[in-house]
C-alpha cells in the first residue's frame, strides 16, 4: 500500500501532456487518483481509450472522435471525474501548416466532420479556401483529427502566447 503511493507520487512528478477521458481533473490529480483499472477502456463508445504511459488512460484522437456518451464516467469508481466543470476539456483543435488547403488543394473534409461548425473556411484564401478553427465552438472532440488525409490536425492546450 505504502509502496503504491509512492509509485502515484512518482507518476505525479512527470508532466504529462496525454489527453484524459472528458470532464477529467487536472492530469495531476488524474495521476494521483485512477487506480488504472482501465475499465474504461472498453467501455468507449468508439474505442479511443488506451492504456498510456504508466497505465493511465488517455484518448487517442487518431482512432475516432469522443461523442460524449459518459460511458467512461459511468464505469469509473476512482473520483478522477468532475462532471460539474465548465467544459469537458481544456485543449482545441490546431491545424498545422502541412495541411492540404495551404499548399493549394480543395479539401474541406475536417469541417465535414465538426458536428458543431467550428471549423470555417477563408473562401478568399488563395490558391485554395482554408481553415480557421472557432475557439469559441470547438468542444475538443477530435471528429476532425482522425478525418485530415494528412494528420494535419492535433489537439493543444492554449497558451497566452497564442
Ligand atoms: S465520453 Fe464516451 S466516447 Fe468519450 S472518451 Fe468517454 S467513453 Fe469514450
Ligand atoms: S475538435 Fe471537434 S469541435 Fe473542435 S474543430 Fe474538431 S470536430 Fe470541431
Ligand atoms: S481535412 Fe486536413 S488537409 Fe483537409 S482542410 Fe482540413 S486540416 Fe486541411
Amino acid at each position: 500500500m505504502a509502496i503504491d503511493a509512492q509509485k502515484r507520487r512518482l507518476f505525479r512528478r512527470q508532466p504529462s501532456s496525454s489527453i484524459r477521458p472528458p470532464y477529467s481533473r487536472t492530469d495531476a490529480d488524474f495521476t494521483d487518483l485512477c487506480n488504472r483499472c482501465q475499465l474504461c477502456i472498453p467501455t468507449c463508445d468508439t474505442g479511443i481509450l488506451i492504456a498510456g504511459d504508466g497505465g493511465f488512460v488517455e484518448v487517442d484522437f487518431t482512432k475516432g472522435e469522443c461523442t460524449f456518451c459518459g460511458k467512461c464516467q459511468q464505469v469509473c469508481e476512482a473520483p478522477v471525474f468532475n462532471p460539474e466543470q465548465a467544459k469537458p476539456w481544456s485543449h482545441l483543435a490546431v491545424v498545422a501548416h502541412h495541411c492540404l488547403a495551404f499548399e493549394g488543394v480543395m479539401c474541406q473534409t475536417c469541417r465535414d466532420n465538426c458536428d458543431v461548425t467550428a471549423i470555417r473556411f477563408d473562401l478568399h484564401a488563395k490558391p485554395a479556401p482554408t481553415p480557421h478553427i472557432n475557439p469559441d465552438l470547438c468542444n475538443g472532440c477530435g471528429a476532425c483529427v482522425a478525418s485530415c488525409p494528412v494528420q494535419a490536425i492535433t489537439m493543444k492546450v492554449p497558451t497566452s502566447t497564442d
